[in-house]
């Protein structure tokens, strides 16, 4: 059991949720939190653990070496869990830099800051010693109708996100392998949930739902991805740092693969039932097929059966409910919503990009 956390990029929708079950877990004596607070970071979302002197929020950089190793040397961390990364791919296609910039070189630094931190431990402490690193399942490019990616599937990423964050995986691997730095890599499938930032596909196509917005669709619809709920995931990644093996490698996935245009029928029916009456029911009339987004993958399936077999974890949301929570959690928190596309918690504004279907 890890008691004192260093996090990065905890502000955002999954790092959000774990620093959420990490600090609501009393055996955990701190969280620190790194976020830069980007567009995507959004203090409104740890609200819930605020007011709790265990949780500090630290604004910053993981690129900022200096910075990242003087934070390890003065809360001396158990685990370092890096969720800090530019996320969406459409943001990806349209300025891959900052992808480079955060995802690769920033995950680099860390990385480094994390060694050097590591070499001062001794003893049980340096055994004891993990950095969690939190990757993605599009590292492994696309399937065909059958078959599914597995923790030794070989790489091929496509678009510039998944290129950065494929580089960053292997920079992790390569300091486990290299300098016996005690890493762990999860590779997950799409997340939903509550406090998504509305720009990826379920959090935008519910809200563009009740507002009477057209709901764009990828070309055919077609295209299959896995689906995670939230708390399911940051689930997993406690238990990865509590038993995995360093220098492994766990797949984690929802069991619940659906095309998108399933996902968006869903999430209409899902409104039409919570919010009866609206003006442009049902809301499924509001889909529109758009042309397709260069590069973009069939389909994604994960093999969760290593971290089922290894660790005994399994997602315990099913699709449906976990849907159902998440459309309702959205329409019972607009003043949320407003506060994150705003930027209110950032002090910036932001216009929404396209849907992120991942
Ligand atoms: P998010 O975009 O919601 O949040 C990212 C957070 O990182 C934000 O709070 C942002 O402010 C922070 N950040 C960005 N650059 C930073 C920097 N240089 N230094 C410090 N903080 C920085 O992302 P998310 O959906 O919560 O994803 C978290 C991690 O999980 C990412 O590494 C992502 O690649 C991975 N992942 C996400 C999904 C998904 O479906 N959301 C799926 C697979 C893997």
């Amino acid at each position: 059991m890890h008691s004192v956390l260093f996090v990065t990029g905890g502000a955002g929708f999954i790092g959000g949720c774990f620093v959420r079950q990490a600090v609501g877990d009393p055996r955990t004596a701190r969280v620190v939190n790194l976020d830069k607070l980007t567009y995507a970071g959004n203090l409104d979302s740890l609200r819930p653990v605020a007011d709790d002197p265990r949780h500090v929020f630290v604004r910053g950089d993981i690129a900022d070496g200096d910075r990242v190793a003087g934070l390890l040397r003065e809360h001396r961390p158990s685990a370092v869990v890096n969720f800090a990364a530019e996320t969406h791919v459409d943001r990806s296609i349209d300025g891959p830099r900052a992808f480079v910039e955060t995802n690769v070189v920033g995950t680099f630094e860390l990385l480094s800051a994390a060694l050097a931190y590591w070499r001062t431990l001794e003893g049980p402490e340096r055994d004891a010693f993990r950095f969690l690193h939190v990757s993605t399942d599009e590292v492994y490019g696309s399937l065909g109708a059958e078959g599914k990616f597995t923790e030794t599937t070989r790489y091929d990423p496509h678009s510039p996100y998944s290129a950065s964050k494929a580089a960053s995986d292997h920079f992790v691997r390569a300091y486990h392998d290299t300098y016996g730095l005690p890493t762990l890599v999860t590779n997950c499938s799409n997340n939903y949930g509550p406090y998504q930032f509305p720009e990826k596909l379920i959090a935008l196509v519910t809200l563009n739902a009740l507002e009477g917005k057209p709901l764009p669709v990828y070309g055919d619809g077609g295209n299959v991805r896995d689906w995670l709920y939230v708390e399911d995931h940051a689930r997993a990644l406690r238990r990865v740092l509590e038993a995995g093996r360093p220098g492994q490698t766990y797949n984690i996935g929802g069991d619940s693969e659906r095309t998108n245009l399933e996902v968006v029928e869903a999430i209409c029916a899902a409104i039409d039932e919570l919010r009866p009456g609206l003006p442009h029911a049902p809301c499924r009339s509001l889909i529109r097929f758009v042309t397709d987004r260069p590069g973009h993958d069939r389909r994604y399936a994960i093999d969760s059966s290593k971290i089922a077999r290894e660790l005994g974890w399994r997602p315990r949301v099913d699709f449906e409910s976990g849907l159902r929570e998440t459309v309702a959690w959205y329409l019972d928190n607009p003043g949320w919503v407003d506060r994150a596309v705003s930027g209110t918690y950032r002090g910036e504004r932001l216009g929404l990009g396209a849907t992120e279907t991942a």
